[in-house]
């Protein structure tokens, strides 16, 4: 207990913190005890295990550090521009040491004469080079000692920096917490044979290291292990969450597969399904079968077919009696669902109904009624479908296209919409995830995924080109407006300079008026400072192909489906990232035609941007890209992370550590095979440290 409270002590109780730098700590890194401090890990270390030899070091020389003696010490000019040099030698040579701040006190600590460790960036200037605000370290006993181990650098800021609370003041900080912290201080949190199993280190020693390694080999178990157990915890409570899910929430059973499901699958599907197709219907299936709640996330590149999968499957739902709904994140993706689905089930006695935001008054009225009365069996819609007053009698399948773009709140209403049992629950999702994401943002539900494209599909050309290659372009998209063809071109909208963004989207719309003069050429213009009604209707020519070019900002981005478009055009083709990128090329080779991606770029193009391009051209395979995304991006900053305080790790990186992440899954779903409480002593210590921290991973996936 005395522990304990040892670790929840205000950090401004701690030795030579006090209540100016605690307020800093608090407000600026959100650090409040001791135990805060503890967790709060460096991000980066200094090899001070090296030494630089002075003679070696030039203006390509970045962190250095060189063990020498200072020779002489002086300061120039006054007031603010007062600036103190020293000048430090090795065995090799000379460089100087230049200190704008902090001169008088520095004159006065610094020993001329004596043997010093250097450490700091170079400076070039005009060709000499110089060292600036070195961190000196005097070199006695102890100071040898601390020079020859990693030096631990924590996030600072410069509120910080300017108490003195700088890479160094920060480090004396965790020194200072370090001599009073015991092994009983940081108890261990996993069992003794997973511990044994991966060779870990304790957790106490683990933390040390972190802090502060005295070898690689140390620091590189201590963050391997610290990993781990960030993964597994996390891992161990969403299979827990799902494990609990499925053992208490009933299920509405869909034990037939009726006449309606196999009329379509002999007499109407109009193309052969795809083996993953069939096997995923498979999956599904048996979830709706087996008593328990379908809760699938279904994974499939832009393309691969998912919207028959989910159709197939509102057809057991209505097989069985029940009711099925298909949300989508816009009106036209909703309305194409509905074109397409009520053409599909023609016949079949199936009865489909729409509805949105624009569904009012007295249609509305008859829809709902009808509903409610069951003589709806698909309702197709926006997130209107999801509003109190519409009710469904007998809902059993609920299914969201896109799900990416709707929150989570959303989500979790589409649970209320059956009782007692609610509805099964599919996700469809067309910005393939990669693995790691996937089982970290979604861990807690089933996962199958559509790897195969229909066949048949031309890969569509993707190209990278230059203003140097406008005309031809132009005479290209001439060519193809010529075969019957249509042509998206793409502008970047950023939210900081949408003023600017539609300017360009205006001027390029108004070259584009001088090559392609109306009436000969007809252009829909598409961007989202228009009223949605004006969007919709701009956008319906288009589908309707009564015109043969879409200029837009990216609310094209989402699902449209026009088969005959075969050339998209993507301007500033570097202010996009690579899945929005992949999702616009989606929109062309829809159709039986080759098709063709154009990305524009500015002659200059930064070392990111230049990688991202090649991935395009590179690959139309969107779990690639994804993975590419994410190798580029980071977690954080990947579609849909953002919203999840899961993927806040302290040292974990799902762009680096899949092969953790993978291990910590598996050891985590054996324990709870066999243990699903854990009951049993050996896992005592899992069970105390879930009960203490569990609470702060939300399964906020729960679609649901
Ligand atoms: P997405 O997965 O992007 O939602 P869709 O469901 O819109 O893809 O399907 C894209 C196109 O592929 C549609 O025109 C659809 O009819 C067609 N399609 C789907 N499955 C097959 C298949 N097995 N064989 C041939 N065409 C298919
Ligand atoms: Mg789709």
């Amino acid at each position: 207990m005395e522990q304990e409270a040892l670790l929840n002590s205000p950090i401004e109780y701690l030795k030579g913190v006090g209540p100016t730098k605690g307020d800093l700590f608090k407000k600026e890194l959100g650090i409040f005890t001791f135990g805060d401090l503890l967790m709060s890990f460096p991000f980066r270390y200094v090899d001070k295990t090296q030494f630089h030899k002075i003679k070696d070091l030039n203006e390509d020389s970045e962190a250095v550090q060189i063990r020498g003696t200072l020779r002489r010490l002086e300061t120039f000019g006054e007031g603010r521009k007062k600036r103190l040099v020293g000048r430090f030698r090795d065995d090799t040579g000379v460089i100087e040491l230049v200190w704008f701040k902090g001169a008088n006190w520095l004159q006065k600590s610094l020993q001329i004469g004596s043997e010093y460790v250097a450490y700091g960036k170079i400076n070039n200037f005009k060709g000499k080079i110089s060292l600036p605000h070195p961190e000196m370290e005097l070199i006695t006993d102890a100071g040898i000692k601390k020079a020859t181990s990693f030096a631990p650098v924590y996030p600072s800021t410069e509120k910080l920096n300017l108490k003195g609370l700088d890479a160094k003041g920060r480090r004396k900080v965790m020194e200072v917490l370090f001599t009073k912290i015991k092994k009983t201080d940081i108890p261990e949190n996993l069992p003794n044979y997973i511990i044994e199993r991966f060779n870990f280190p304790s957790r106490f020693e683990a933390v040390s290291h972190i802090h502060f390694p005295q070898t690689a080999k140390q620091l590189e178990r201590a963050q391997k292990r610290l990993k781990f157990e960030e993964l597994f915890f996390l891992q161990l409570r969403l299979l827990q969450i799902r494990g609990h899910r499925k053992a208490t929430v009933k299920g509405i059973p869909f034990p037939a597969i009726g006449k309606k499901f196999l009329t379509f699958f002999h007499e109407k599907l109009p193309f052969e399904l795809t083996g993953a197709q069939k096997r995923v219907i498979k999956e599904i299936r048996h979830d709706m079968g087996a008593g328990g709640q379908l809760n699938r996330l279904l994974q499939g590149d832009v393309g691969s077919g998912k919207t028959i999968v989910g159709l197939m499957c509102m057809l057991i739902a209505i097989d069985n009696g029940y009711q099925a709904c298909l949300m989508a994140p816009t009106e036209i993706l909703a309305q194409q669902h509905y074109a397409g689905i009520s053409e599909y089930v023609e016949g079949l006695g199936v009865e489909v109904g729409f509805l949105s935001g624009s569904v009012k008054g007295k249609k509305r009225a008859a829809l709902l009624e009808r509903l409610s009365k069951g003589e709806i069996d698909i309702l197709i819609g926006t997130h209107a479908l999801i509003e109190d007053w519409v009710v469904f009698p007998k809902l059993g399948l609920a299914i969201t296209d896109e799900q990416h773009r709707f929150g989570v709140k959303h989500r979790a209403k589409l649970w209320q919409k059956s009782k007692p049992s609610p509805p099964h629950i599919l996700v469809m999702t067309a910005t393939p995830i990669p693995r790691t994401l996937a089982m970290t943002l979604y861990g807690d539900l089933e996962v199958s995924v559509i790897d195969e494209l229909p066949p048949g599909r031309k890969e569509i050309k993707t190209i990278h080109r230059n203003e140097g290659h406008r005309l031809r372009i132009i005479g290209f998209m001439k060519e193809e407006i010529a075969k019957g063809r249509q042509v998206y071109i793409v502008f970047p909208l950023i939210q900081e300079s949408e003023k600017l963004d539609l300017q360009n989207l205006e001027t390029g719309y108004e070259l584009l008026l001088r090559d392609f003069p109306m009436p000969d050429y007809q252009i829909s213009v598409v961007h989202g400072k228009m009223k949605p009604k004006d969007k919709d209707f701009e956008m319906q020519r288009f589908i309707d192909g009564e015109t043969q070019i879409m200029v837009a900002t990216t609310v094209i981005e989402v699902g449209v489906n026009v088969p005959n478009a075969s050339v998209m055009i993507i301007e500033n083709t570097e202010r996009f990232g690579l899945s929005q990128l992949h999702q616009l090329r989606g929109r062309v080779g829809r159709g039986a035609e080759q098709s063709f991606c154009i990305l524009m770029t500015g002659y200059k193009l930064s070392a990111e941007a230049r990688s991202r391009i090649q991935t395009m051209t590179g690959t139309n395979d969107g779990f690639k890209i994804a993975e590419a995304d994410l190798q580029l991006r980071g977690a954080g900053n990947m579609e849909g992370t953002q919203q999840s305080g899961v993927i806040n790790f302290k040292l974990a990186d799902l762009s680096k550590d899949q092969r953790i992440l993978q291990i910590a899954r598996e050891v985590a779903a054996r324990i709870l095979d066999q243990d699903p409480k854990l009951e049993k002593e050996i896992n005592y210590r899992l069970n105390r440290y879930m009960k203490t921290h569990g609470k702060k991973y939300k399964a906020w996936s729960r679609i649901s």
